[in-house]
């Protein structure tokens, strides 16, 4: 399928947050209840349309490479857009964002744009990280901000096309 634009995303956060998930939500439709590391995508891929135009979506998974230090520079290289995720019922997920945007900011390119992603969001009567503090954060890094499910495919769609819209807007 030909298209008029390529954007590469990496989507980053903590082990189990949902990361492989929402990339397998988006690209094939499917979700998988249970952890199974052999499933976890490092790669997907979608075409979606903004205005009438095919634009292309690249995302990379850093499936097995949570460490921090050790996703390579490399991994950025041309990469348009950093969904950074972390787990609405788990609090540490959430406390950790602001190294993994640091990590990005460090190593990505200045034009950089970034989505803050509150996953889980059909798992409300566990919530430990409110809608609002979610926004604040965004707010304070200068990112964009959703709460999603990859479970019931709450906002799924919406995170990858709203990314795109806003990096277009910039181009
Ligand atoms: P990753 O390590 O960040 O790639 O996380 P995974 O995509 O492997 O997901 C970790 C676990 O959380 C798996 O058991 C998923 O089925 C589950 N999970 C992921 N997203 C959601 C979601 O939106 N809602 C619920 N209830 N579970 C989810």
């Amino acid at each position: 399928m030909s298209y008029a634009y390529l954007l590469k995303y990496i989507v980053i956060g903590d082990t189990g947050v949902g990361k492989s998930s929402l990339i397998m939500q988006f690209t094939q439709e499917v979700f998988r209840d249970k952890h199974d590391i052999t499933v976890g995508v490092e790669f997907g891929a979608k075409v979606i349309k903004i205005n009438g135009q095919s634009v292309k979506l690249q995302i990379w998974d850093t499936a097995g490479q949570e460490d921090f230090r050790s996703i390579v520079r490399s991994y950025y290289r041309s990469t348009a857009g950093a969904l950074v995720v972390y787990d609405i019922t788990r609090r540490d997920t959430f406390k950790h964002i602001t190294r993994w945007v640091e990590e990005a900011t460090n190593n990505g390119n200045s034009t950089l744009t970034f989505m803050l992603i509150g996953n889980k969001s059909d798992l409300e009567s566990q919530r430990e990280v409110s809608y609002e503090e979610g926004l604040q954060l965004a707010k304070e890094h200068n990112m964009l901000f959703i709460e999603t499910s990859a479970k019931t495919k709450h906002n799924v769609e919406q995170t990858f096309c709203q990314t795109a819209v806003t990096i277009l807007d910039k181009v």
